[in-house]
């Protein structure tokens, strides 16, 4: 048998050559030309392998690996919808694919037009007065937001104003991207309802409050009714909301955060406008503001003028936060998800999103504990097994899923519910798949209370068991290098 658990770099034989090199175009160019400073002073460390065991090697990793390709994939606050083709078909055509972020403005006219359009399109999605996407991530988008919000405080020579308030059922970002910016964090209990407390609300409001971030629907799935009076209170006391709209996806086409009194978003293009993600790769966030917030949005800024585009570095700006214009084949997939889908069916998102996510709550309350009952959005959170005479927890519910060749939902969060199941199903499921799933939560429940060992001994059928999370998080071994040193010490 053949050990396809292998390293590439074990597979290394001196001398295998799996490549082809196309013919330089720099063949006058002398390596001796080069300054020494840009020289390598070891040999560079590759494997040695031929093409065919490339292929074998990286075709067995990936179908170790679990997508939303491979199978359904419900994991509560992370959107995993289907990413449709024609994305990556634009992504990868060369006129895109091969532009220079310092080629001159008057060659890259089309490029800039999508990005310019994608801009008009947010703003009239989200009901605010302009979008800069330039940010990374949705973190990364918080992060720029907040600044402006501080500017906009520091501008007017208030600099008491040092305090955002945020719901203790905000994702973990919120506060994180809060002290990132130097601000601190307020928290606000949420109600029995699962929403914002009015008066815990009241109680911190004063003249040292920068803003509020708030998502809504929230991250338990449930629209803030008070919205409206919640933004009044914030803006009476001269603070600033914040809308996190990392996840679109229960509003699209039918609410808008800039409707609702919202000054500051960010929106994840990596969730609701399907484009990959999971696994640390190219995100973008970008971030809108009102009107009287729009000189902060940090530069290079892309703009119109009859009909040649161009590029604006303003001296107001915050400055600059990324490198160029973000991650422009990001946008660029984001902007051909909503051109093919076109307004009308971009309505539709967000009918079916929440649709599905209350099929299911539906269907699996009568097994599962539903900690806050009634309709939720665009996902449902259960609180472990209705049956709690059982010690079978939310762990091994997620890992006996697995089993089922299902990717388990969000669990443990938010930190609302000890025993947290947190399930998003997305408008791109059919309903043939979520009857099954649902099927197999019912199986999951019986065998709970028949026999619980198969569920505390899961998963059976992936590559690996039970991981150790904590040294996998504290000991990342990230190089062969690394590897190998692990191994060495390990003796
Ligand atoms: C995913 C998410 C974020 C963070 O987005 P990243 O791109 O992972 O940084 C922030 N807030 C909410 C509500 C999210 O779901």
């Amino acid at each position: 048998m053949i050990n396809y658990n292998k390293m590439i770099f074990e597979l290394s034989n001196e001398g295998r050559v799996g490549y082809s090199l196309p013919r330089s175009s720099f063949n006058n160019y002398n390596i001796d030309d080069l300054n020494d400073n840009l020289k390598r002073k070891s040999e560079l460390l590759l494997p040695e392998v031929s093409e065919l065991d490339v292929l074998r090697h990286f075709t067995n990793i990936s179908n170790k690996n679990f997508g939303v390709e491979n199978g359904f994939y419900p994991l509560g606050s992370c959107t995993m919808k289907y990413n449709p083709k024609i994305n990556e078909e634009m992504a990868s055509n060369k006129a895109f694919r091969n532009l220079h972020p310092l080629q001159p403005i008057s060659t890259v006219q089309g490029a800039l037009e999508v990005y310019y359009n994608l801009q008009k399109y947010l703003s009239e999605i989200s009901g605010l007065y302009e979008f800069s996407l330039n940010p990374f991530a949705g973190a990364h988008g918080e992060l720029v937001g907040l600044m402006v919000i501080k500017a906009y405080h520091q501008d007017r020579g208030d600099f008491k104003r040092n305090k955002i308030i945020i719901p203790d059922s905000a994702h973990g970002t919120n506060p994180a991207s809060t002290v990132v910016c130097g601000m601190e964090v307020i928290e606000i209990k949420s109600n029995d309802k699962g929403r914002v407390d009015l008066e815990s609300l009241k109680a911190v409001l004063s003249d040292d409050i920068a803003g509020m971030m708030l998502t809504n629907p929230n991250t338990l799935g449930i629209f803030e009714n008070d919205i409206c009076e919640i933004t009044k209170l914030v803006h009476d006391a001269g603070g600033l909301m914040y809308y996190d709209g990392a996840n679109l996806n229960a509003l699209l086409g039918k609410v808008r955060p800039g409707d609702m009194g919202f000054d500051v978003m960010h929106i994840n293009l990596h969730k609701t406008f399907s484009t990959p993600h999971g696994g640390g790769g190219p995100g973008s966030g970008p971030v809108g503001v009102t009107e009287i917030l729009s000189k902060y949005l940090p530069n290079p800024r892309v703009k119109k003028l009859d009909d040649y585009f161009y590029v604006e570095n303003s001296g107001e700006a915050l400055g600059q936060i990324s490198a160029y214009f973000g991650n422009y084949l990001v946008a660029l997939r984001a902007y051909t998800y909503i051109r093919t889908l076109g307004k009308e069916n971009l309505k539709m998102v967000g009918r079916y999103a929440t649709l599905n996510a209350n099929y299911i709550s539906k269907a699996l309350k009568t097994a599962y504990d539903l900690p806050i009952p009634g309709y939720c959005m665009h996902e449902v959170v259960f609180n472990g097994l209705n049956n709690k005479d059982t010690d079978v927890k939310t762990l091994d519910i997620a890992k006996r899923l697995l089993d089922y060749g299902m990717h388990a939902p969000t669990i443990y969060f938010p930190l609302l519910f000890p025993q947290a199941i947190m399930i998003e199903p997305t408008e791109t499921e059919t309903k043939e798949t979520i009857d099954e799933f649902i099927n197999v939560m019912h199986k999951i429940a019986i065998e709970a209370k028949e026999h619980p060992e198969i569920l505390k001994q899961a998963p059976t059928k992936t590559p690996i068991r039970r991981t150790d999370e904590v040294f996998a998080a504290k000991m990342m071994i990230f190089s062969y290098k690394d590897y190998l040193e692990y191994i060495n010490n390990r003796g």
